[in-house]
């Protein structure tokens, strides 16, 4: 019994680190309020999903909407933010938020494969291959990198994932 209870947490954990399976954080869209007050403040009305031109917002649990990369990009268009009655959102004035991309294990690059799909889905040039190793491995630039999620979906092996940046690295960057 103990050693089929403990199977399925290392499968678990093989097929994370393989890159088959992602813990996805929540994504909200940008300008989102912090989670609790956009919790508070939305009435799952679906007005910015529909918004959306780019139709990368979905609704997501409860109803309240998700920016889901894997669709594609976001323009930073504040349509989304523009059609909220609630005042879920902040100002677009400011920063969308702190997403950034992140390359996970199951990179082509570290196993010696070349590949620089994500580097060629990037319109920011912030995702650079330094020539360290004889298959260079993709680098993210931070201080570049907008969170607009198009490299997501270019990875041929879903390692790109986004991901809120303490202020810290924010201001390393
Ligand atoms: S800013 Fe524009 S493209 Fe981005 S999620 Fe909002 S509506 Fe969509
Ligand atoms: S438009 Fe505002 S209230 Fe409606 S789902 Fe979007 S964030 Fe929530
Ligand atoms: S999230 Fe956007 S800006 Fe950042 S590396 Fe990916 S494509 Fe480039």
């Amino acid at each position: 019994m103990a050693a089929s209870r403990n199977q399925a947490p290392d499968r678990h954990r093989r097929a994370l680190l393989r890159g088959r399976l992602r813990r996805t954080p929540l994504l909200r869209p940008p300008w989102a309020l912090e989670e609790s007050r956009f919790a508070s403040a939305c009435t799952a009305c679906n007005a910015c999903v529909e918004a959306c031109p780019q139709r990368v917002l979905v609704a997501g649990e409860g109803g309240l909407p998700e920016f889901d990369p894997g669709r594609g990009e976001c323009t930073f268009c504040g349509d989304c933010a523009r059609a909220c009655g609630e005042h879920a959102f902040a100002s677009i004035d400011e920063a969308p938020w702190s997403l950034r991309a992140q390359v996970g294990e199951a990179c082509l690059a570290g196993r010696g494969i070349v590949c620089s799909s994500c580097r060629d889905a990037c319109g920011e040039s912030a995702i650079a291959f330094p020539p360290t190793r004889a298959v260079p491995m993709p680098r993210i630039e931070s201080d570049r990198c907008t969170g607009c999620g198009a490299c997501v979906p270019a990875c041929p092996t879903t390692a790109i994932s986004l991901a809120a940046m303490t202020a810290e690295v924010l201001l390393e960057a």
